[in-house]
């Protein structure tokens, strides 16, 4: 059975109450490839995270209780296996004569920010590569006295050929181990490695690595698939239900996960795994190497050279939701456009539901409509399904508003109940004005007073006090925009 069947199945039991047990309910291990916290996230990692937080949220929802997990990945992170010599966070760290922590430490802070302001729900356990580098070592260990690794000169390597004498190891990607290695250059004469698809568990560090921890074969640092995998293992066994990740992690960092594991405990990690389509710009995948990275920030303030305005971080959150979360999703200005639109209406239809006359029967049959929303998220968390029947109910919300329709007390209270689950707590949406705020209670209960005083000032139309209140938060390093929805204001 695949997931879009049990989670099918197990919603369609539960809301008629009867007993099921797909996955290992009630509870869920979910894991997620967190960010590697050398430099900002940029709006393609989070399309990763928020994915997964409208996967999370959804099985929170049904009833299931998650525990997902989403690492940091805070050491010697080498993009891909032939990198070996390059510690990112030591390189940056260098640059700015800090420590290595240091960089760690900001730019985790930074990516919580981020997370924060599109409203995505932290995990369950949040565990660091750094963290965790004995059960690291200890995995590694393992291997080794499997048969699976191998030492050289301090640096140890998976035997990806002994594997596939006993495993397939392209099983994630359906790719032969021919089409593996002819896309894999020669081993070079340096080489220490026994098989060219061979790659680190474990690495020797250099006199210029910085982040170094000793091991039974001396300094070194681990390697990055291992850190995923000892951390998944920790937290939620050698087998949980759902790994995830971006789709560029499948075909070398998540293949390697399932060797390692395999080869540790004999057992495959997961039992799904998800994973999640590439966000691009004019159609090349967004990455910090290509140079194409917004920064979220830059996102929301419209400060960068394609960018031709700013949008709001719910804006966005919608605008991701309108693709499937395995489809490509290309930045365009205008997606982002039609997308504010989009809320905007959304948002409005939400208030305006609020204030419906019923009537003596509906023209509209509302309980086919909640069914249709819990089926397109059944089917593989299908959200664009979900947003063009939510767009149904704007259309009834408003058509019932305009007396042209007619809704019961009864069907307003499902529909009602439909429309704010989705919309809220399952799509994660909240209205820009709910949505900003730095979470210092005081500072936010002052920032709505003084824009009420504004919002006042311009009913007056004195707008010499409403743009001076402007001018003077500015002056205070406080931006504020007036938007269809309100006011809205952030820290410079
Ligand atoms: P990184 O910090 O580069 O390790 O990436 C963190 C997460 O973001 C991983 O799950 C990546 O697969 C994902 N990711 C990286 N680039 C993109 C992109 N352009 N679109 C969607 N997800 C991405
Ligand atoms: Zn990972």
């Amino acid at each position: 059975m695949n997931i879009k069947q049990e989670l099918s199945l197990y919603n369609t039991l539960t809301r008629k109450k009867e007993k099921f047990e797909p996955l290992s309910p009630p509870f869920v291990g979910l894991y997620v490839c967190g960010p590697t916290v050398y430099s900002d996230v940029h709006l393609g990692n989070c399309r990763t995270f928020i994915s997964f937080d409208l996967i999370y949220r959804y099985l929170l929802h049904l009833g299931y209780k998650v525990r997902y997990v989403r690492n940091i990945t805070d050491a010697g992170h080498l993009e891909g296996d032939r990198d070996e010599g390059d510690d990112k966070f030591a390189k940056k760290a260098r640059l700015e004569q800090v420590e290595p922590m240091e960089i760690v430490q900001r730019y985790t802070l930074g990516f919580h920010e981020v997370m924060r302001a599109f409203n995505t729900l932290p995990p369950s356990i949040e565990p660091t590569a750094t963290g965790h580098i004995c059960e690291q070592i200890e995995m590694t260990k393992k291997i080794i006295e499997n048969g699976y690794a191998y030492e050289v000169n301090g640096s140890v390597y998976f035997d990806v050929e002994k594997y596939t004498r006993e495993h397939n190891y392209g099983e994630l990607t359906n790719r032969k181990l021919e089409d593996l290695l002819e896309n894999t250059r020669e081993l070079g004469g340096q080489d220490e490695k026994k098989g060219r698809l061979d790659f680190a568990l474990w690495i020797k560090a250099k006199p210029e690595h910085l982040m170094r921890w000793p091991s039974p074969w001396g300094w070194g640092f681990p390697g990055w698939h291992i850190e995923c995998s000892a951390m998944s293992t920790k937290y939620l066994g050698e087998t949980f239900d759902l790994h995830g990740g971006g789709m560029d992690l499948q075909a070398t960092h998540h293949t390697n996960e399932i060797a390692q594991s395999r080869a540790c405990s004999h057992q495959a990690p997961a039992k799904y795994w998800l994973h999640t389509n590439m966000l691009t710009v004019n159609g090349v995948r967004m990455s910090k190497s290509a140079g194409n990275g917004f920064l979220p920030e830059e996102l929301f303030t419209g400060n960068h050279p394609l960018l031709e305005k700013g949008y709001a971080p719910m804006s966005v959150r919608f605008f991701m939701m309108q693709t499937h979360y395995r489809s490509t999703l290309d930045f365009s200005n205008e997606a982002l456009q039609a997308a504010e639109k989009g809320f905007a209406k959304l948002m409005n239809a939400v208030k305006t539901m609020t204030q419906l006359k019923t009537s003596s029967s509906s023209t509209s049959n509302i309980q086919a409509l909640t069914d249709q929303c819990y089926a397109a998220m059944n089917d593989d968390f299908n959200s664009p399904v979900l947003v063009a029947h939510l767009f149904e109910a704007v259309r009834i919300i408003n058509s019932v508003n305009d007396g042209k329709e007619s809704i019961t007390t009864e069907d307003l209270k499902l529909l009602q109940q439909t429309v704010n689950t989705f919309v809220f707590e399952v799509m994660g949406l909240k209205s820009e004005q709910e949505n900003q705020g730095t979470g210092n209670k005081a500072l936010d209960t002052v920032m709505s007073l003084i824009l009420a005083q504004r919002d006042e000032a311009k009913k007056r139309k004195d707008f010499a006090v409403s743009d001076q209140i402007r001018d003077l938060l500015l002056a205070g390093g406080i931006s504020i925009k007036d938007t269809k929805e309100g006011t809205v204001w952030q820290l410079n």
